[in-house]
């Protein structure tokens, strides 16, 4: 196997040493010829980014076949390309004296792209992704002897009384992590390999490279905030203990305790009225929501909630799953932040308008963020007392416990984050084992060793690998933002029209033609922290 590499490689040199005296790249010897080339690029990039759209708005919304094999190929033809590689490389090296920002910025997404690329259109581990995606996709839960739904398991998690029962509810999705956890493995192997191939020590880091975030920054803020949050935690356990009225305290309690600290009822939130609501909240604040092209629908979804960017800014649409409660507004504003920023965003070149696809494109954690903005609205008192039919004492009692389902989300996230770094450091040790020491350390539960592991069960580390750190860098991010739009509209904040142009001047236009990093500090005036989201969770340094 080894020597059939070399020999193909070989060839492959050949190719492009006989190919580097072709006409085509002899024809780019001019800035001119560079944007002519570059526009050709990105015309077929954007229409590669349409079909994956598409066929993955096809698998959750079940309107067409999903035609994923198809749409990765499209992508496979510009990143395999080793021509257009080797061209954007040698225009990169000398961008700086081309004198064109924009250009410059170009030509550093299409390297970081070409690395990305050659791992998302790897054709060994996209087969591998895309078995594992429909075996999760289309998997059917069963309970006591019943087929049941992620969105029913959540929903009778959270009013189970019975502590015997929880358990079993909880369990319930070990029975697909058992079928997929061999498969997520050795996808996790193929990346690492594929990572180490182009130069990084696995492929947590080299998506953290492609992502911008500094590794070490990231590990010292994340530790941070466990540390900071631990003791809160601990009261919180302690004090659902006695809530529910359990000896000890297990993973499959937390949804309970919480739906009985959390006060504000469900009833606040009706289903039926989330688009109603959700538009006139966004047409106050000047969002010409009647006529942007963003479509909505409902459907049961292995996840919360998706949008989906198919054509930015011109058609962006979401599914978000049927929970009940406040939850499910919670998502409905997020994913419809993520419509907002795509349908918004005024860049004409493609490789910067901030499609999801190719890694090291886009910034999750900013786009997470942003979105996640939207979310502070629906925890916001004025907005709550405006939007809900809730008294104020019930909004009052809300707010006081709510940050107990605060720090649960972030540190369980902590714990999926922490989970998965350590995956890809050892992909061969325990993971069984692995997942009973992350629940323990960042949750604060015991798990015994005949507990059926679940990890595999989550479509996330098949399809978005190396994520979870955004969903907490996001936090970090709307609550730093959210301070920001409080400080300058106060109470408009929920009514002035002036808001949403803030958002879409500061927050959404640029698309990617700046590091993410910089439109956070344009925008608050200093760089990502963890201060404000530690005075969100009423945690003060
Ligand atoms: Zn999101």
């Amino acid at each position: 196997m080894p020597r059939l590499n070399l020999l193909f490689l070989f060839i492959i040199f050949i190719a492009l040493t006989i190919s580097s005296c072709s006409p085509k790249e002899d024809a780019i010897t001019t800035k001119d010829q560079l944007y002519v080339y570059l526009d050709t690029l990105e015309a077929k990039y954007e229409d590669a980014c349409i079909a994956t759209g598409l066929a993955n708005w096809n698998l959750y919304a079940r309107e067409g076949k999903p035609n994923l094999n198809a749409a990765k190929k499209k992508f496979a033809t510009i990143f395999f390309d080793t021509l257009n590689r080797k061209i954007i490389e040698e225009w990169r090296a000398k961008s700086g004296s081309l004198a064109d920002e924009m250009l410059t910025r170009r030509l550093e997404l299409w390297s970081r792209g070409f690395i990305g690329g050659n791992v998302y259109a790897d054709s060994q581990i996209s087969a591998l992704e895309n078995n594992l995606q429909e075996l999760i996709t289309n998997f059917n839960f069963r309970f006591e002897s019943n087929s049941i739904t992620l969105a029913e398991l959540a929903n009778r998690l959270k009013t189970e009384n019975n502590e015997k029962q929880r358990r079993k509810l909880w369990l319930t999705t070990s029975q697909l992590s058992g079928k997929a956890a061999d498969d997520l493995v050795k996808l996790v192997k193929l990346r690492n390999e594929k990572a180490a191939s182009l130069g990084f020590y696995n492929y947590y880091s080299l998506s953290l490279y492609l992502q911008s975030i500094r590794e070490d920054w990231l590990l010292k803020n994340l530790n941070e905030l466990e540390e900071k949050t631990r003791n809160k935690f601990k009261e919180f356990i302690e004090s659902s203990k006695k809530k529910l009225k359990i000896k000890k305290f297990h993973a499959w309690d937390f949804d309970a305790a919480l739906y009985r600290w959390a006060t504000i009822s469900d009833n606040n939130f009706p289903k039926d009225s989330i688009f109603n609501i959700l538009h006139r909240f966004h047409r106050n604040i000047g969002f010409k929501v009647d006529s942007l092209p963003v479509k909505e629908i409902i459907k049961d979804i292995p996840f919360g909630g998706l949008n989906i960017g198919i054509q930015i800014p011109g058609d962006s649409r979401l599914i978000i799953n049927p929970i009940n409660g406040k939850r499910f507004y919670n998502i409905a504003f997020h994913e419809y932040g993520h419509a907002l920023q795509a349908v918004h965003t005024k860049v004409n070149y493609p490789i910067l308008k901030g499609y999801k696809w190719i890694p090291g494109v886009s910034s999750g954690a900013y786009s997470e963020g942003v979105a996640e903005m939207q979310t502070e609205f629906v925890d916001d008192y004025e907005w709550l007392k405006a939007f809900t039919s809730a008294s104020q004492d019930e909004i009052e009692r809300y707010i006081a416990s709510r940050t107990f389902s605060d720090l649960y989300y972030l540190r369980r996230t902590l714990k999926d984050f922490f989970f998965e770094y350590e995956v890809y450091k050892n992909p061969d040790r325990d993971l069984a084992e692995l997942e009973r020491e992350t629940y323990l350390k960042y949750l604060l539960v015991e798990l015994d060793e005949n507990t059926p592991h679940r990890f595999a069960a989550s479509i996330r580390y098949t399809m978005y690998p190396c994520y979870y750190q955004n969903y907490i860098l996001s936090h970090m991010i709307s609550a730093q933002l959210f301070e920001v739009l409080v400080s300058k509209f106060g109470p408009g904040r929920i009514s002035n029209p002036d808001v949403s142009k803030w958002i879409i001047s500061y927050l959404y236009e640029k698309g990617e033609t700046e590091e993410w990093a910089d439109r956070i500090r344009n925008a608050t005036g200093k760089s990502l922290e963890t201060g404000a989201y530690l005075r969100k969770l009423k945690i003060m340094n």
